[in-house]
């Protein structure tokens, strides 16, 4: 139903020729001086790099892409905000401001503050995780899955059939395939279930929304086998922008209201204040049972702190008090998720393959397809990336055989299911003037692409190894 009604906006509505430019809805009023190189230099720094742009400095690189965690630039009124911190070790009047924020979000009456998202996963999953529970979500974000694991659960991911393509067009693609959870509540009996939690926005394939009606089905499946439900709502905004929208019965409502409406149908939630806080570093853990929330506040205490500021310095508390407000303004959103578009059409009409459609946070580039004069063995992905970087000084994430790649037992290479590079946008950081320059960098790609090479594997650690590997052009 509310496929055919998106569907009809998506063709006839929304005409992108015919609407303004959507402009920063800011003025800027401190800058940060981004170094300008030449490519020759560029090709000097990659090569000291070893052709692994984790290991480039922060000067080195043009327009950076790497995440959009904690990387968002505050507002005025968050630094002034920072100037009132209150630095009192209990009953901060900062944290006072954040709880009452997260408070009249969530409508849970429990919130525990943390230094990070993964700080607020650790204590949560530590509780309801252990050897033989289960967790099931549309797709666990890696450090939710390694917290899980690391407890000794298992963690499972039930994405719908259309999230898993990536050229398909679909409102929802991030939804939760709520047949698929009851058939595994049933078959691992729902005693054995820990939570359920939807992520929102979905973080694979860029950011890709959640329904509310989705969201009401898997409460419903929740409540009637006695499951917790949990959101992951790291970019909760952005999607309550989707579904304003795409979703039948929401155009009139606001982006606030809607994520209130989603908060109310979970029974807690977990939150990294880098994202949709629009903050540097933070997190927190929202409940409603109490009895779960002071288990919680023990483990919080060891671990991160008293329960008025977990990880958190008090001026961390006021901006994240201050940004939630600013996430959920009309304009910032509009900006926000057209921005991305923005970059994603840019992309397809040059004809570079990206998943489709474009989320809320990043585009990801097809890299196998877009490059496929390099076998999957050679590494597509690290090539483009290492590709925008000399051309453009652009930095990006392969997120394919590099990151997810393994070795079988006689050390034959087994290649990732896609080879992508996404290209993740910082919140307020960069201007349309940024977004047309990455898109110049990716066309002079398409003329070039036939000369460049793929990559081997030079060194590499046990473990993640993206983030250290060294690699050596294959010429
Ligand atoms: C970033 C993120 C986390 C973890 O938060 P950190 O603040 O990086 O520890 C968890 N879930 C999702 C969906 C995220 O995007």
């Amino acid at each position: 139903m509310f496929f055919t009604f998106w569907s009809g906006v998506f063709c006839g509505k929304i005409d992108f020729m015919a609407i303004k430019t959507i402009i920063e809805p800011f003025r800027i009023k401190m800058v940060e001086p981004i170094t300008m190189h030449t490519e020759a230099e560029r090709i000097d720094y990659l090569k000291a790099a070893h052709y692994n742009p984790f290991q480039l400095s922060s000067d080195q690189v043009i327009i950076d892409l790497l995440t959009d965690s904690g990387t968002s630039a505050m507002s005025a009124r968050q630094w002034a905000g920072m100037m009132e911190g209150d630095e009192s070790y209990a009953g901060s009047q900062s944290w006072l401001k954040m709880e009452k924020a997260v408070k009249d979000l969530s409508g849970m009456e429990y919130i525990l503050p943390t230094h990070q998202g993964r700080a607020a996963e650790r204590i949560i999953y530590t509780l309801l995780g252990g050897a033989g529970k289960y967790f099931f979500s549309n797709t666990h974000f890696d450090t939710t899955r390694a917290n899980i694991e690391f407890s000794g659960a298992t963690a499972i991911d039930l994405p719908i059939e259309e999230g898993k393509n990536p050229q398909l067009i679909h409102p929802f693609k991030g939804n939760l395939d709520v047949a698929a959870l009851e058939k595994h509540i049933l078959d691992v009996d729902a005693q054995q279930v820990s939570a359920v939690i939807l992520t929102v926005t979905n973080n694979s394939g860029g950011g890709q929304p959640v329904s509310m009606q989705n969201a009401r089905e898997v409460a419903a499946v929740c409540a009637k086998y006695n499951i917790p439900f949990l959101l992951d709502m790291c970019r909760i905004a952005e999607n309550a922008w989707f579904i304003r929208q795409r979703e039948e019965g929401f155009a009139d409502v606001s982006c606030y209201d809607i994520a209130r409406e989603m908060m109310r149908l979970a029974d807690g939630a977990v939150m990294s204040s880098k994202k949709d806080a629009l903050v540097n570093m933070g997190g927190f853990l929202a409940l409603k049972d109490p009895d779960l929330a002071e288990e919680c506040k023990n483990l919080l205490i060891i671990t991160e702190g008293f329960t008025t500021y977990g990880g958190l310095s008090g001026r961390d508390m006021e901006a994240i008090a201050i940004g939630l407000e600013e996430v959920f303004r009309h304009d910032y959103l509009e900006y926000r998720i057209k921005s991305t578009e923005y970059l994603g059409r840019k992309l397809t009409e040059l004809g570079v393959p990206i998943m489709q459609p474009t989320g809320g946070h990043a585009v990801y580039v097809d890299a196998r397809t877009f490059y496929d004069h390099i076998p999957v063995h050679e590494y597509p992905g690290q090539a483009l990336v290492c590709d925008l970087y000399r051309v453009g000084g652009i930095r990006a994430v392969e997120v394919g055989s590099v990151m997810f790649g393994k070795y079988d037992e006689h050390g034959a290479f087994i290649p990732a299911p896609m080879d992508l590079v996404r290209l993740a946008i910082p919140r307020r950081v960069y201007t349309q003037s940024h977004m047309e320059y990455v898109a110049e960098v990716f066309a002079e790609l398409v003329e070039q692409k036939q000369s460049s090479k793929g990559y081997r594997i030079i060194k590499e650690p046990k473990f993640l190894r993206h983030f250290t590997a060294w690699f050596e052009e294959i010429v």
